[in-house]
């Protein structure tokens, strides 16, 4: 799983240079490749949703495969010149400006319209208690103004919209973040704290996001970042999250979702997909089998209190058994919980993301995370693809 090094960007392309030689004032709602370049789009002012809330907001017309709204407003911090940071299987990395500008770029398999924050808010807080958004989230790039604008996001949504009709997390970006940054982000109102570790190891994580492709991210930083977190938001409040398939194996992938558990936290998992324009966009997605193994063990680990040393390894580290009776094991595939988008919770209960990034990680047609319960032609499929076969009772 080795990524493409990133070509070096034409002059007049860096730092989002041909958009801000534009002066053109962004009007309401922008709608990615309409071309219009607009330097002034940016945050704290602006921010951009994904399709889905976008779609649930009202703000886009369209229909997503099995699911009537999303239930996380996931927002995007942005800017002209967009993320300074390179990750290799990112639509958003640093490297796309040679081609494409920030706000028309993909990022986890959709488009993100850019939208003014007091529309998005004025919508919300018409009736905040009968939203069918049961969060919030803020994802932070690698920018130097990100945590001065998330401070502004963060109070001017707590500000109208009470955080415990609607509750928040941060997607931080800990490379340019001090433990201060943490606790101001609690004090404002956050409710959960994440990390987007996204690798699984120190080595993947520098081949993919550190000095492999010219990006900043530390592995030791992110770390300290989600000690501090740990610290400030306390147990069941912060969290990881990581991506399934980038070279690691399932044992090692594992073992991290049980130091996180061991820590008071949970972990959020993503199935690797080969973003188009990405540096790892030549590279397959992650086998369903091996996606589905790691799927069902970290939701034993995170929610059914069984430790991956219950667990048992083949020598390429492959779950071969979960620690637990078959019968046990059996329910708990047919529950379906399992398989579904993991994330921060929402209202349903706690182990139900808000969180369901409809197809963020896959196409509908070959679901990595189920945006929705996995229904029964669903479960015989994950079953297929577990190799587990169906229960005879
Ligand atoms: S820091 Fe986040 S947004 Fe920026 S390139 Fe890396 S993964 Fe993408």
């Amino acid at each position: 799983m080795q990524p493409r090094y990133p070509q070096k960007t034409p002059a007049d392309r860096r730092n989002g240079r041909n958009v801000k030689a534009n002066d053109v004032p962004p009007q309401g709602v922008y709608l990615p490749n309409n071309n219009i370049l607009a330097p002034h789009m940016k945050s704290p002012e602006y921010v951009q949703l994904s399709t889905a809330a976008a779609i649930t907001l009202g703000i886009m017309s369209g229909r997503m495969h099995g699911c009537e709204c999303t239930r996380c407003l996931n927002l995007l911090l942005t800017y002209p010149e967009g993320c300074r940071a390179n990750c290799a299987y990112c639509g958003l990395a640093r490297h796309r400006e040679a081609d494409r500008d920030y706000a028309d770029r993909n990022f986890i398999r959709v488009d993100w319209p850019a939208v003014p924050m007091n529309e998005i808010i004025d919508i919300v807080a018409r009736d905040p208690g009968s939203s069918p958004f049961h969060r919030m989230c803020i994802s932070m790039i690698t920018h130097p103004r990100s945590e001065e604008d998330t401070f502004a996001v963060l109070s001017q949504w707590t500000n109208r919209i009470d955080p415990d009709a609607i509750p928040v997390s941060i997607l931080s970006n800990p490379t340019t973040m001090t433990r201060e940054d943490v606790r101001k982000t609690r004090d404002l109102g956050a409710d959960i704290f994440t990390v987007a570790l996204d690798a699984a190891t120190p080595d993947v994580f520098d081949r993919t996001r550190g000095k492999g492709v010219q990006s900043p991210h530390k592995w030791s930083k992110y770390w300290e970042i989600l000690q501090d977190a740990k610290d400030i938001f306390g147990p069941q409040k912060f969290g990881a999250h990581i991506i399934v398939g980038m070279g690691e194996t399932e044992y090692e992938v594992l073992n991290l979702v049980q130091e996180l558990v061991d820590l008071g936290g949970h972990s959020h998992l993503f199935c690797f997909f080969p973003e188009q324009g990405s540096l790892m966009d030549h590279l397959p997605a992650t086998p369903r089998d091996q996606w589905r193994r790691v799927q069902l063990a970290r939701y034993l680990i995170d929610y059914r209190a069984v430790r991956v040393d219950q667990m048992t390894f083949d020598d390429l580290g492959r779950v071969k058994s979960y620690g637990i009776p078959d019968s046990e094991l059996s329910t708990i595939i047919d529950e379906g919980i399992a398989f579904r988008t993991s994330g921060c919770p929402g209202k349903f209960q706690d182990d139900i993301s808000a969180c369901d990034r409809p197809y963020g990680d896959s196409p509908p047609s070959d679901i990595a995370s189920y945006p929705f319960q996995p229904g029964k032609k669903d479960l015989r499929k994950i079953r297929k693809q577990l190799d587990i076969p169906v229960r005879v009772e």
